[in-house]
């Protein structure tokens, strides 16, 4: 585990298994006490619950279209060749904004890609509730509904969805192979978009509050929390460049932390103890979220003393680490000393046709947008190595 991931705070934390698990949003017209976060200052209860009026489900993979062994237009004439669904040009690892925008592009440009969507389809926005930055959406979205609107577009040029979690791979020798519930995929490209887990303090109450006051990304969700008061947990560089920037819309932000001291760097500590809104608490862990709704307070545990308090507070950021999901490609391809990915050259990777697109590198930017533009690139380099390698037909630069 990487040392942005290491964690030291908060009982049991861990990288969150499943992006349902306290997922505010009401699909099918659920209890009224669902929440929204709304722009007019932290979380309040919305009249109604939100309803798309039909679930979005990710449950079943679209019936995979029939594609010639040598690629071709889906659906497009029999060519007689010998057919295998689980080998293509193109093989995408993830489904979040980087896995699904690389999709659109390889779909468009007839790769007929294959996506292995993991067993979180649509990633980290599944996890969230308005997204209000994503450019296109004036009045904003929401993070599910998003992410369906990406997976619609890529099924829509062909785009094959799958729900599992690659296992293994051997990018060794081409083409390169991918294991996932006991199937081979075999592929002339790959793009890496894995992304990365945020991790969580594993209370209960936590879980059923994320979207409800409960985040763990200040440059999203921060604006909901417009004059409220609210706490940051942790002790590294993130921790405490969230409390900073939170400052900017929260009247007071709490910082704890359950050591005596932060592995944060110097400069960021004297900013933080500068601040006049930034209060901070040491040796103080969080045992529970306290709110029925939305965030109303927090249980805090003096570490030293394990006197127990109650205190009032609108909203909880948990910044304690992200965890790249790389383990799978950790012996194959390069790692930085955060386990990150490491790219060359925009997109690319140590081996030649393996490109990496997303949060799985990217732990700078850390946004739907920018991950989305990530995808976009890591499929136009990959076609246009395919087209050097004569492996797809010179068409698309110019028609993207
Ligand atoms: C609480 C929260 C709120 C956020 N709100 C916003 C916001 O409002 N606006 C914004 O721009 N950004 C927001 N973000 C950040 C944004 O979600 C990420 O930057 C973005 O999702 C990264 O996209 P990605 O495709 O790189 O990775 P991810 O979204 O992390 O997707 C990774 C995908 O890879 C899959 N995967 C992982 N391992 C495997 C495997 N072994 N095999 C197959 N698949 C695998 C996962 O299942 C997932 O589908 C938020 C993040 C969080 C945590």
């Amino acid at each position: 585990m990487s040392d942005d991931a290491k964690r030291d705070d908060g009982p049991a934390e861990k990288a969150t298994p499943d992006p349902f698990e306290g997922l505010s949003i009401d699909f099918g017209g659920g209890p009224t006490d669902a929440v929204s976060l709304n722009g007019n200052g932290g979380a309040t209860a919305s009249p109604a619950p939100i309803s798309f009026g039909a679930p979005i489900s990710f449950d079943t993979p679209p019936a995979a279209p029939v594609r010639p062994k040598t690629g071709g237009p889906v659906g497009g004439p029999d060519d007689g060749a010998e057919r295998d669904e689980n080998r293509t040009k193109m093989l995408i690892i993830g489904s979040g904004p980087a896995g699904l925008t690389a999709a659109i592009y390889a779909a468009r440009a007839n790769l007929e890609p294959i996506v292995l969507a993991g067993i979180v389809p649509g990633g980290q926005l599944m996890i969230t509730s308005d997204v209000e930055n994503y450019p296109g959406f004036p009045d904003g979205i929401l993070g599910p509904e998003l992410m369906a609107k990406f997976r619609a577009q890529a099924e829509r040029f062909g785009t094959r969805v799958i729900d599992v979690d690659v296992e293994r791979v051997d990018l060794s020798t081409r083409p390169f192979r991918a294991w996932a519930r006991g199937i081979e995929y075999r592929a002339d490209a790959v793009i890496v978009a894995t992304g990365a887990s945020a991790l969580w303090l594993g209370l209960e109450s936590e879980t059923r509050l994320r979207g409800r006051g409960v985040s763990a990304c200040a440059t999203c969700d921060g604006f909901f929390f417009r004059d409220k008061e609210i706490a940051v947990v942790g002790g590294g560089d993130t921790a405490l460049e969230e409390a900073t920037y939170l400052t900017r819309f929260a009247t007071k932000v709490h910082l704890l932390h359950r050591r005596e001291s932060f592995r944060a760097s110097k400069i960021m500590i004297d900013r933080a103890i500068a601040h006049p809104k930034i209060e901070i608490h040491t040796n103080t862990a969080v045992d529970e979220v306290l709110g029925g709704a939305k965030v109303e307070g927090l249980r805090l545990r003096d570490t030293a003393t394990d006197a127990v308090r109650d205190v009032p507070m609108e909203g909880l950021f948990v910044a304690i680490g992200y965890r790249p999901n790389t383990d799978v490609f950790k012996d194959e391809l390069e790692v930085d000393e955060k386990g990150y990915l490491v790219v060359r050259d925009e997109t690319g990777s140590k081996i030649e046709g393996v490109f990496i697109a997303g949060d799985v590198h990217d732990h700078r930017y850390r946004q739907a947008v920018t991950a989305a533009a990530d995808g976009c690139k890591a499929a136009i380099d990959a076609e246009r190595w395919l087209e050097s390698e004569g492996i797809s037909e010179a068409t698309t630069a110019g028609a993207w």
